[in-house]
């Protein structure tokens, strides 16, 4: 689920001028945005995955449309305002980026959402909600989702940062998992870890904040990952890799454990091909893409360790 999507626009340039015309003919723009990423790598694994969310204007149906030549199944809500674009400038190895804050949902708009996920839960096993939340969604508005998804048993992964994950882990409803990387676990628990001290970073998954979600998986970048199910924690250790373009990892490892939960895989496998697909994402030039082959070449090289 995408609650502000975007187009995503990369602009390559050699050099930035500033002050001055800038020319290129190598524009790419995509469907963006953290859902979108997760809801394609779930497709490109072979899952049965529909994407939902708000889209407005002509820049909502770009998305709309570029999803629908992709076969991925779709059912947005339609709002007034446009949807955002997200500017990438890449130039001599920086990548400066403009992102637009996006359209603001209406009260009425937001009820009509609400109505239609509450359809779409009763559909699903497991729900990912992903990214920020546009202007206009009450600060509380994941609790909600949460919650009517407990109703009909669908399992929620949520991957979110800031406020809105600080929001949730208060509520009553807790999803049943989490994936903070290490920068977004300091900012939770406003102290500072290092990957020298894995038990540090154990310790502090025994914090109450954390207490009944079932799985919070610490995503360490290419030193693979930390987690915490129930009373059980685990290492993931990942061979090294050539990367081209590791943005969107994290969306593709919410994306596999999400298809490996739907496919019912035993706990260490679950792991195995969370961490395969972000590594998978890291090897691929666009965001939000894996290839499966390369998916099963790494999950078969990933250690697991209870510790
Ligand atoms: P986020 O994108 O949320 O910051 P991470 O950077 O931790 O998340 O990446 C998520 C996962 O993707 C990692 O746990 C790892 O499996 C894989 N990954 C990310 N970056 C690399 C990398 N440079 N080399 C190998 N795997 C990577």
């Amino acid at each position: 689920m995408t609650m502000n999507p975007s187009i995503d626009i990369s602009y390559p340039l050699d050099t930035l001028r500033l002050d001055t015309v800038n020319r290129t003919d190598q524009v790419t723009k995509t469907a963006g945005g953290k859902g979108l990423n997760v809801t394609r790598v779930i497709h490109d694994l072979g899952g049965d995955v529909l994407a939902t969310g708000v889209l407005g204007g002509f820049h909502g149906a770009f998305i709309a449309d570029q999803l629908r030549q992709a076969g991925i199944k779709q059912e947005f809500t339609a709002i007034k305002e446009e949807t955002r674009d997200s500017i990438a400038i890449l130039h001599e190895g920086n990548q400066t980026e403009i992102l637009e804050a996006g359209p603001t949902v209406s009260e009425e708009e937001t009820a009509l959402f609400l109505k239609k996920f509450q359809e779409l839960v009763q559909r699903a096993t497991v729900v990912t909600l992903s990214g920020s939340l546009a202007k206009g969604f009450p600060s509380n508005f994941y609790q909600q989702l949460i919650e009517i998804a407990k109703t009909q048993n669908a399992k929620v992964l949520l991957d979110t940062s800031g406020e809105s994950l600080k929001q949730v882990l208060k509520g009553k409803t807790k999803p049943y998992l989490i994936k903070p990387n290490l920068e977004e676990l300091e900012g939770l628990l406003g102290k500072e870890f290092s990957l020298k001290d894995l038990s540090a970073i154990k310790e502090a998954l025994l914090a109450p904040i954390f207490t009944e979600i079932e799985w919070i998986v610490v995503s360490l970048g290419k030193a693979g990952a930390l987690a915490k199910h129930r009373e059980s924690f685990y290492r993931i250790e990942i061979p090294t890799i050539e990367v081209v373009n590791p943005v969107g990892s994290g969306d593709s490892t919410i994306a596999g454990f999400a298809y490996a939960l739907a496919e019912g895989l035993e706990t260490e496998d679950q792991l195995k091909l969370c961490m395969a697909t972000g590594m998978a994402n890291a090897q691929e030039r666009r965001t939000g893409h894996v290839d499966p082959a390369k998916v099963q070449t790494h999950f078969k090289k990933i250690a697991v360790k209870k510790i």
